[in-house]
């Protein structure tokens, strides 16, 4: 059994926040500026530098790379044979996230009740937490600062299996070309096929998760990416909405066993801010 304390988790969720709002991480760059160097729309190729630019500047002043900084969603994968000391578990992640917005001077996002009061919480706490158990002594921690323009366009919706793969593809295309200037992009797109309500939701955002680099192993849903990579480019929406070929960076496809009446599709919209960190205790 490994003992670790509640205080190194706190830390830790800290660094990555604010690493995660100021950093947006060499491949989202690399992508950026291929798209740069294909996009034939002249407004687009300078929206897109500008985007750049941003993210440049974001990194060297250490300062937020949009003012959106997004509600505090931390996945955590805990070793079984982990045991935390030192004080209540949840509370570290969310005093992790207290000291990050606080100190990195990143925007208090979180209003208390969604419906009647929405009183800003002003430590952008509480977090959204998702744990898994995992073998092992690790313990594996990934931050996602969510922007909400972004997260606004995101849909769920749960189909009979006879809208096969054309409808399934159908939904995921409208729903980018619904989301257009609105979701900032060029978008990351996380698409969650299967599992229950709730299952597709969570692995649609974990497809956001794996950024532009990480293409589906299998290679039906590799193809599958690919194809729906294409056709949301031929949109036209482009950077910032202004018309262009890049209007998505990756469409990443996360899949999961599912009922025998149902084909459950959750899409996941990401701006081109599609900040995250990751670290490891
Ligand atoms: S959707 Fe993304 S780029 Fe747009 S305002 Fe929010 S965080 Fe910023």
């Amino acid at each position: 059994m490994r003992i670790l304390q509640t205080s190194l988790l706190t830390q830790k969720v800290k660094e990555l926040f604010i690493e995660a709002n100021v950093d947006i991480g060499p491949s989202l760059v690399d992508r950026l500026r291929s798209a740069m160097e294909a996009e034939a729309s002249p407004i687009g190729k300078n929206v897109l530098a500008k985007i750049i630019a941003n993210d440049e500047y974001a990194k060297r002043e250490k300062i937020a790379i949009c003012q959106d900084t997004g509600v505090s969603v931390v996945f955590i994968d805990i070793g079984q044979d982990v045991h935390f000391d030192g004080g209540d578990f949840n509370e570290a992640i969310h005093e992790g996230v207290r000291q990050a917005y606080k100190e990195g001077y990143l925007r208090k996002s979180v209003v208390s009740d969604p419906l009647f009061d929405r009183k800003n919480t002003q430590d952008n706490t509480p977090a959204i937490i998702h744990l898994r158990i995992i073998p092992g002594n690790e313990v594996l921690i990934k931050v996602m600062p969510k922007g909400f323009g972004s997260e606004n366009m995101s849909t769920l919706k749960l189909f009979a299996p006879s809208v096969g793969i054309e409808g399934v593809k159908r939904f995921i295309i409208e729903t980018i070309e619904k989301a257009g200037p609105n979701a900032c992009p060029p978008m990351i797109v996380g698409v969650g096929i299967g599992g229950t309500f709730e299952q597709a939701a969570l692995i649609a955002k974990r497809a956001v998760l794996r950024g532009p680099d990480h293409p589906n192993l299998d290679p039906r849903y590799y193809e599958l990416e690919k194809e729906l990579l294409d056709l949301a480019n031929r949109l036209g929406i482009g950077p910032a909405g202004m018309g262009g070929s890049t209007t998505v960076l990756a469409v990443n496809i996360e899949h999961h066993p599912t009922h025998i009446a149902s084909i459950p599709v959750a899409i996941n919209i990401s701006c081109h801010a599609s900040r995250h960190a990751e670290g490891v205790l």
